[in-house]
This record gives structure tokens, C-alpha cells and sequence, in this order.
């Protein structure tokens, strides 16, 4: 029996379950995958950069090396953008694994980590993978409530994960909140700001001058959501440079590949997509949230790429979209079974959800 050998805990380990894939959808209802409209996992409906497509294509001969483990090139990039130094980056397979190195440096068993009851699950999921007990703190209004967060900080408490905008309520805190939360915490906990829906927004709180302080601090964004890059599996996290240091410690030599790093380096370049990505999903959120609210649903409004929808039966909603050919995303394990995660795609399908909500509704 070789569940008497494993760690106790991985067999209470909860399970991440992502949104379907596309192929599986179409195999079960027998639909042509181009048919299909994938608004279940925050994925750009706008694609790629085409640059980093083409940089890609032209690294693909290069295959056969390994990456550069230190992304030096891309650290170089990154560290224009954000304005920080080269050695205050730590860049992941994906910005979830930025969450896992975080916990590998700072959770021992019985430690505290403090979220969102409504807050990416991916912060509940590290916590108990590395034995630390989650604090979830409720959310009014689908809003982390920081002030309450801060009072749920105890001696044991070492992280604590904020998401602005967060997933899957689309909400955000100000940049005076989040400021005034990030100085009120004490020496001995990290604050962990995700930022992987920044570039949804105007602008972005800065968290820069606090790090320059001193105060433990990471922020961490993605290449996977506006920048259209979630297969290549790369994001980042900017700090004091000892805390990346320790961050860097504890990753694996090459854990992000090498198209990632080149697709990465072009896509930043490529600003003209970005914000032709910004400004469409602004304007196809809007419309949605519209066609939404004359359905009789109320979306919670969002600073994001998605839309938080409440249903008498979510779970029917959920399956007529899925029969109709559009999969969205259920949200039990967010304790929230009566709401459907809707990702704001193109117009046209937008447009097909909307007439398929349309006639479940209302005949
Ligand atoms: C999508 C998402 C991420 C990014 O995950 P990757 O591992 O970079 O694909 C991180 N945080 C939140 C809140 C997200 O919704």
C-alpha cells in the first residue's frame, strides 16, 4: 500500500482543477474545436503577440540548448520595465511557481498564512502543501478587506497574499489602501501583492518605494493573462534583491524554458498589442457586463478580464453554455456554487454566450 509510505499531508492535498481544455469539450459533444469558445481560464481571447510568435519560431532551431538559467537578458528587460535592479527579479514557470518558491523559503509546519476567503486558490493550496494553516479572511462585497486582514496577523503569520485585481471577483484595492496595509504589517510577515491583472488596469499601485525601505515585499505579474503567453508558462516577482536572492535559492536551474524567456522579451516590445488588448477588453467588458444586466444578472464589476456572475443554478447555466459550445468556469472550490467565472472574450463571442444565456433564461 504505498498510501502507508506517503506524507500524511499530500493525501489531504486538494486538487487544482483548471478549466476544461477545448479538445475535451469537443470530444464529448462531438463539436469541431474551432466551435468551441474557451472563456474558462482568463486566457487573452485576442492570442498571442504576434512578435513573440515570430521570435519563437525563429529561436525553435535553438531547441537543443538549455535555457539560460539566469534570464539574464530578459532580467536586463524586465528590470527597464519595472524600474527596479536586475537583482530584485526572480522569474518562474509561470507566476504561480513564484507562490511555491515563497513557500519553500518561509513556510515551516504550523506556520500562518492570511488570504481571502474568495481569493486566488492557489495561495490555499501552496500554504497546505508546504503544512502552514490558511487564515481566511472574508471578503465584503467579493473585497479583500485589508483592514480586517492585518487584525487576522498573528506571531505565526509569515505570508500574506493580496491579489489586486483579484481572481475570481475582479475586484481591486486602491494604491493609498494597499500601501497603508503594506506599512502597517510587522517585521516578520511578507506581504505578497499578485499582480497578474495589472496591465488590465490604468495603472498599478507602486509598491517600490516600500521595498527601497526595507519592508518585505514582492510583487508578482504573468506573462500568461494580457500578454497572451499561458503555454509558454513564465511570470515574475520584483523585491528587495535579498529577498530574490533566497527566492533564486530554492528554483530549480533551468525552471523557466527557453522560448518562454524569448517569447517574453518580445511580447514586452510589442506594446502596441498590449494596448490594443488593454483597450478591447475594456470595451468588450463593458458591453458584456451590459448584455449581462439586461439578462437580470448583476455581474460584480471588474478591474480584470473577467466577470463574476451569480445564477439560481449555476450549475445548469454552466452546462448550457458547455452544450452551446462556450466553457466557462464553475467556482465551488471558492465556496461560491452559485457563481460562474465568465472570461471577457472577442465580440463575437461574447455575443454567443449572451444569446445562449438569452434563451435559458428567458425561453
Ligand atoms: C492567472 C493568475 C496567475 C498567473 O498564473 P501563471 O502561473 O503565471 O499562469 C497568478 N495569479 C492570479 C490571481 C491569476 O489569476
Amino acid at each position: 500500500m504505498i498510501t502507508k509510505i506517503v506524507k500524511k499531508r499530500v493525501l489531504s492535498q486538494p486538487v487544482y482543477e483548471p478549466g476544461k481544455p477545448i479538445e475535451e469539450v469537443a470530444r464529448e459533444l462531438g463539436f469541431d474545436p474551432s466551435n468551441i469558445a474557451k472563456l474558462a481560464s482568463n486566457e487573452s481571447p485576442f492570442g498571442s503577440s504576434p512578435k513573440a510568435v515570430e521570435a519563437v519560431r525563429a529561436w525553435a532551431e535553438n531547441a537543443w540548448l538549455y535555457p539560460d538559467g539566469s534570464c539574464y537578458d530578459l532580467k536586463a528587460r524586465l528590470a527597464v520595465e519595472r524600474g527596479v535592479e536586475p537583482e530584485q527579479l526572480i522569474l518562474g514557470n509561470g507566476s504561480n511557481e513564484i507562490i511555491e518558491l515563497l513557500g519553500h523559503v518561509f513556510l515551516a509546519e504550523g506556520d500562518e498564512v492570511v488570504f481571502g476567503s474568495q481569493a486566488f486558490i492557489v495561495y490555499k493550496l501552496v500554504t497546505l502543501l508546504f503544512g502552514a494553516r490558511p487564515v481566511e479572511v472574508p471578503m465584503p462585497e467579493f473585497t479583500h478587506d485589508l483592514g480586517a486582514m492585518a487584525d487576522a496577523v498573528t506571531d505565526r503569520t509569515r505570508l500574506v497574499f493580496v491579489a489586486s485585481p483579484n481572481n475570481p471577483t475582479g475586484t481591486a484595492n486602491s494604491e493609498d489602501e494597499l500601501l497603508e496595509f503594506a506599512r502597517s504589517l510587522p517585521e516578520h510577515v511578507v506581504f505578497c501583492l499578485d499582480e497578474a491583472y495589472a496591465e488590465y488596469c490604468e495603472s498599478a499601485p507602486d509598491m517600490r518605494p516600500l521595498m527601497a525601505e526595507g519592508r518585505n515585499i514582492i510583487c508578482m505579474r504573468t506573462f500568461s493573462k494580457i500578454f497572451g503567453l499561458a503555454g509558454f508558462r513564465i511570470g515574475y516577482g520584483y523585491t528587495g534583491a535579498e529577498m530574490a536572492g533566497l527566492l533564486n535559492r530554492v528554483r530549480q536551474p533551468f525552471n523557466v524554458n527557453a522560448a518562454a524567456q524569448v517569447a517574453a522579451m518580445a511580447a514586452l516590445d510589442d506594446t502596441a498589442f498590449v494596448d490594443d488588448c488593454r483597450r478591447h477588453n475594456l470595451d468588450n467588458g463593458q458591453a458584456l457586463l451590459e448584455g449581462l444586466r439586461q439578462l437580470g444578472l448583476d455581474p460584480v464589476p471588474s478591474q480584470a478580464n473577467f466577470l463574476l456572475v451569480e445564477f439560481a443554478d449555476a450549475g445548469e447555466a454552466f452546462q448550457v453554455l458547455q452544450n452551446g459550445g462556450v466553457i466557462v468556469r464553475p467556482l465551488q472550490p471558492y465556496k461560491l456554487p452559485n457563481h460562474l467565472r465568465l472570461t471577457i472574450g472577442t465580440q463575437e463571442q461574447n455575443q454567443k454566450m449572451l444569446n445562449l444565456l438569452s434563451s435559458y433564461l428567458h425561453g
